[in-house]
């Protein structure tokens, strides 16, 4: 992923889940270049974003009931990569709107990110039937994460889940080993958390999602001092 350490700005509207302003920050260049890079990014933004609406590259665009994009801000400095939309966010056409998406927005909240500096997507754009991760389906519809990265550019990607780590780093080691600390050096950062749904399934899975989140906490804070 060519992703550079430069802050996109945008004042961003609502669109599949991008709301409210975010801040432009390129650097010391002028503020007039910026505000066209600005643009020019959200275009792109826009026009990926239809693109992801309107596919049926692979099988699941058959059973979707629309596409789930993104939601957060168009310069995250984190953010949150799921595998797949589940029923919520296939009826509301945001990811991590569910029972799920409850406990990724607490754990969020008790970071201490602004609405603006996170982003919460999916590898698949599409649910699969019975929620069963599709593999085949998720290489095909990988050149939109990659497309989306490219335009996010965020410091610190943190995979949420196996299959989620696995896509975005196929040589991570397998995620129970993974998760709760920084995975590799460079621009992003990654850093894999269990899948927030594993809090759900038991007491011993729910005491990891909070252990390593708080360790997550912590390294950002180290990084931002
Ligand atoms: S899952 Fe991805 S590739 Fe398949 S139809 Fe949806 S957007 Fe297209």
């Amino acid at each position: 992923m060519a992703l550079g350490g430069e802050r996109i700005g945008a004042r961003a509207e609502k669109m599949n889940g991008v709301s409210g302003s975010v801040s432009v920050d390129r650097g010391r260049r002028s503020t007039r270049p910026a505000r066209r890079a600005d643009l020019s990014v959200r275009a792109e933004w826009e026009r990926l974003s239809a693109e992801i609406q309107a596919c049926r590259k692979c099988p699941l665009g058959d059973f979707r009931t629309q596409a789930v994009v993104y939601r957060g801000g168009l310069a995250p400095r984190v953010l949150f990569v799921g595998e797949a939309p589940g029923a919520e966010e296939d009826r509301l056409g945001l990811p991590f709107v569910g029972r799920s998406g409850r406990i990724l927005d607490s754990g969020i909240a008790s970071l201490g990110l602004s609405p603006k500096s996170f982003g919460v997507l999916n590898v698949l754009k599409c649910r699969p039937p019975g929620n069963r991760f599709d593999v085949r389906a998720a290489r095909t519809c990988r050149p939109y994460l990659d497309r989306q990265l490219e335009l996010l550019r965020p410091e610190v990607i943190v995979t949420l889940g196996a299959r989620a780590l696995c896509a975005v780093d196929p040589s991570a080691p397998p995620v129970l080993r993974a998760a709760g600390r920084p995975l590799r050096d460079g621009i992003p950062r990654l850093f894999p958390l269990v899948h927030p749904a594993a809090a759900l399934r038991s007491r011993r899975l729910a005491k990891r999602w909070e252990h390593d989140l708080a360790a997550l906490g912590r390294w950002l804070k180290k990084r931002s001092a």
